[in-house]
């Protein structure tokens, strides 16, 4: 089995928030000869460097030959999952138990979040600057945390509810400890003792924390031929991983490779670090800057002349679930990488369409290399549909397609994927950067 997913496996068990992709990221970029650019004044052919958006979206350059208003070879992929994130008052206790109330994060069957082991990560950011990084539940003698759910004995009106409702958000609630005696109080005051040595935090910091819940554990090989992965937050780190994997490993660029891993995909790429924002145009404009002098014209020929690969997992072919496929234009585990022409819902509503000559020029890529490749719709026409974030890319006129690894059980605490389809991502991905 080949390093990569091997690798990939470690990387996304270790790695369950934007927040520590990041970090990870830039601890395997600097071993790859990566710089921070805030430490180059100039840049030439060759050069390394990567820019960090509030620690929660990153973007790596490899400058190449050629001038970059000639446009740039770009992978993207989103570091963000769907997950239930801590409440700004998280803490209180009920009847004896002590919860930390949550508000969901992304599309997310709730009824997949009861009853499984659940980790806490994330930082607190304390009024003297300090960042504190918290990761609770992960460790084999490490306590864990859950949601209950109701016994099937009494559960007879729940179970005649419809699936969106009959867990309601506001009970997804972790169960964090017990209020042992009667003593109203103590359960509470308990956790705090707990949180107060363990990261030297008080109730009033976590309206200044970023803790998310995660799925416990680790990812694993899936099946008797050890030919899946199955694991927490391939949506869509697999693609993140192996696009990262690609622009490290890479070297004599002719074209400007860059790598582009952002936050907030999964509730619509808002905000400063999501790529409905000028991040990529910021970062760009760093990086011109160092070339001795920039002007908007270079700044938009660089974008429009660029080629961008936006990866997002695709939904794989359930062959237990056909009513929903159209079987010849849905993605298959095992089948290669896969190219959306289009995404979008209904009317392909939202879609980036890409061209027909961009499809062709990456078909000769693919081609030559003897990749193999799928091209799929998400599922019929009219079940359903979503975006990505291939549409912000296309906003300044470069040539884009969705393209990524195909899921079973998407968007579920332990998603579905395969090593082939994984290590092709990682072909593709290498084939990419070399475009001229
Ligand atoms: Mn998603
Ligand atoms: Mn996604």
């Amino acid at each position: 089995m080949s390093d990569t997913v091997k690798n990939y496996i470690k990387f996304i068990s270790g790695n369950k928030t934007e927040r520590e992709c990041v970090k990870s990221t830039i601890e395997l970029a600097e071993k790859a000869g990566f710089k921070n650019i805030e430490e180059k004044d100039s840049l030439v052919a060759g050069d390394k460097v990567y820019i960090s958006i509030y620690g929660k979206s990153i973007v790596l350059f490899e400058i190449g030959t050629t001038p970059i208003e000639e446009g740039m070879n770009i992978l993207c992929a989103h570091i963000d999952s769907p997950r239930l994130d801590l409440k700004m008052k998280p803490l209180y206790e009920k009847n004896g138990i002590v919860y930390l109330n949550t508000h969901y994060y992304g599309g997310i069957k709730k009824y997949q979040w009861v009853t499984l082991p659940l980790a806490i990560h994330g930082v607190i950011a304390k009024k003297n600057g300090e960042v504190i990084e918290v990761c609770m539940g992960e460790d084999d003698d490490d306590y864990t945390f859950a949601i209950s759910d109701i016994l099937p004995h009494i559960a007879q009106e729940q179970m005649k509810k419809s699936a969106s409702d009959f867990i309601p958000g506001e009970n997804l609630d972790l169960v964090a400890a017990l209020n042992r005696k009667e003593k109203k109080d103590e359960g509470k005051k308990a956790v705090l003792d707990i949180l107060e040595k363990r990261y030297g935090m008080e109730e009033d910091d976590f309206l200044s924390a970023e803790l998310e819940v995660v799925p416990a554990g680790k990812a694993k090989y899936l099946g008797l031929r050890k030919d899946m992965v199955i694991g927490y937050g391939q949506d869509d780190r697999v693609c993140a991983y192996t696009s990262l994997e690609a622009v490290l490993e890479h070297k004599g660029a002719k074209r400007t490779c860059c790598c582009l891993l952002v936050d907030k995909e999964e509730i619509g790429s808002v905000g400063a670090t999501g790529m409905d924002s000028l991040l990529l145009e910021n970062a760009l404009y760093e990086v011109l800057s160092r070339f001795g002098g920039y002007d908007a014209i270079k700044v938009r020929r660089s974008l429009k002349n660029s080629y961008m690969l936006s990866s997002d997992v695709n939904s794989a072919l359930d062959p237990l679930n056909m009513d929903l496929y159209d079987e010849e234009n849905s993605s298959k585990l095992g089948g290669g990488i896969v190219f959306n022409k289009y995404t979008g819902s209904r009317g392909k509503g939202g879609a980036s369409d890409a061209n027909a000559e961009y499809i062709a020029k990456l078909r000769k890529i693919l081609d030559e290399r003897e990749i193999t490749f799928q091209m799929a719709d998400m599922a019929k026409v009219d079940v359903g549909g979503g975006g990505t974030i291939a549409k912000y890319a296309a906003w300044y006129g470069m040539s884009v397609i969705d393209s990524g690894v195909a899921v079973l059980s998407m968007h579920s605490p332990f998603e579905i994927t395969s090593t082939f389809d994984i290590e092709t991502a990682r072909k593709c991905y290498s084939a990419f950067l070399d475009i001229e």
